[in-house]
């Protein structure tokens, strides 16, 4: 039965129920702490802070560290100025960071707290130590998502830190985008693996993947070194990985510094893979070598070895929209059939490109951007799929529907692996195609009867 009809679900348009989305601070949270020895700082109040470290903690079953403003009544009054000097003067003191990394909530901007004008103020007053960086990106949670967070923090990156000195550096930049920290890592290891040296900026491996030592870092060995950062305006090429997360960063150092780049999706899947090695050999001028060609030809045979499971098998996937774009061109060269592709992102870029990607492969999906859960409920409900592809929120309804799902993107909050297996890559998408398969099999062999799964052994 359905709850609601496809019209009244086109004409709601002043109501969202469980966005697939979560709100912007979160992403410059995450974006920050790929900078080796940064402090994330919150402008707002605790509570905001701590909802974005308990969501990426529980996603990262890491412990993130931030600090606050700790904004109050008074705060909310007069202005955020005092809590944000007392905060740079507490965390200096107490965490010694080499860079803090400022963020804004929906109250500071909607105090219209001046935040450069801060950090001004507080380097002319000594606040801020000799050698010590701050930069700051403005999210306000009432427009946009963690996506656009998480890009403005880039962007915050590129515009403080990025120098052209005039002494060309060989390294290619790479912005991954929001990737998990093992995508990160596998993303150096195939660039290592080329040959080729790269910037990975932001680089959350080895902060939020970390070994067990027994001992607690608070600014472990990981993320992007700051002197690496301010060379990246020297670079020949910038390679983007995402249209949402990563080609706005690439603009600005272009705009910035004059650097070059190739705007790509996020390396999910083989084509995307494909297009990655590419542009990062071209970049260099390398030949791929014949260990990258093995791992290549080891998804295609797992493809074509498989193909039978995934053949017209109508899916759903939500999230993010970098990540939602990268699946959907893996499913569609697995031969399945999306037939929902929802984000609760904003802009028309990524409607635009799914339909690109749908039309290279002559079939069409109902794409959404801004879209939230309830109206993917309600649409499968009425058209049903086999198989949902998306963050952990979507569990409700692969319950309520008794349909397998494949948890992807972020966040993740009821499974582990993920943090520690990476989804780009060849050897990524093989991990993808693994938990696709088996989600369908597993569920082929509780709901079929026994002569009909006969057929299929
Ligand atoms: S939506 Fe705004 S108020 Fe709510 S947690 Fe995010 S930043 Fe804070």
């Amino acid at each position: 039965m359905l709850d609601a009809t496809p019209t009244q679900l086109e004409l709601r348009n002043a109501l969202v129920i469980n966005p697939a989305k979560t709100c912007q601070p979160i992403g410059a949270m995450y974006a920050a702490l790929g900078i080796h020895g940064c402090m994330p700082h919150s402008h707002g109040s605790q509570g905001c802070c701590a909802y974005h470290r308990s969501q990426l903690t529980r996603h990262f079953k890491e412990p993130v560290v931030a600090t606050t403003s700790s904004f109050t009544e008074g705060a909310s009054v007069f202005g955020g100025l005092a809590n944000l000097q007392q905060a740079l003067v507490n965390i200096f003191a107490i965490y010694n960071p080499d860079i803090v990394a400022i963020h804004t909530t929906c109250l500071s901007e909607v105090i219209g707290d001046d935040i450069p004008t801060i950090i001004k103020k507080s380097r002319e007053e000594g606040l801020i130590p000799e050698g010590k960086v701050v930069i700051h990106a403005n999210t306000p949670s009432f427009v946009g998502s963690n996506v656009t967070g998480f890009s403005n923090m880039c962007i915050a990156i590129v515009n403080y830190l990025a120098e052209q000195t005039g002494e060309p550096t060989e390294k290619i930049n790479v912005f991954p985008g929001w990737l998990d920290p093992s995508d990160m890592r596998e993303i150096k290891r195939l660039a290592t693996e080329l040959g080729v040296v790269i910037t990975l900026c932001p680089d959350t491996s080895d902060v939020l993947d970390l070994p067990q030592t027994g001992i607690y870092e608070m600014y472990p060995r990981g993320g992007t070194p700051l002197a690496d950062i301010r060379r990246m305006g020297d670079a020949p090429r910038t390679i983007a990985l995402g249209k949402f997360t990563a080609h706005p960063a690439a603009e600005a150092l272009l705009e910035k510094c004059g650097v070059p780049y190739n705007a790509l999706d996020a390396p999910i899947g083989l084509a995307n893979t494909d297009l990655f090695l590419d542009a990062l050999r071209k970049a260099a001028g390398v030949e791929v070598p014949s260990s990258i060609e093995a791992e290549r030809g080891r998804l295609l045979d797992a493809i074509s070895d498989m193909g039978q499971y995934f053949y017209g098998v109508p899916v759903a996937i939500y999230g993010d929209p970098d990540v939602v774009l990268g699946i959907l061109r893996f499913t569609l060269e697995l031969g399945m059939e999306p037939k929902y592709v929802f984000t609760g992102a904003t802009g028309k870029a990524f409607e635009t490109r799914a339909a690109q990607l749908l039309e290279e492969h002559s079939t069409s999906a109902l794409v959404k951007s801004q879209a939230d859960l309830f109206e993917l409920h309600q649409r499968i409900k009425g058209d049903p799929v086999q198989l949902l592809i998306g963050n952990s929120h979507g569990k409700h309804i692969a319950r309520a529907e008794n349909i397998p799902l494949v948890r992807a993107g972020f966040p993740i909050l009821d499974r582990v692996g993920h943090r520690l297996f990476p989804m780009v890559g060849y050897r990524g998408a093989m991990r993808l195609l693994e938990q696709i398969s088996n989600a369908l099999l597993d569920f082929q062999d509780r709901t079929c009867p026994e002569e009909k799964f006969e057929l299929v052994q």
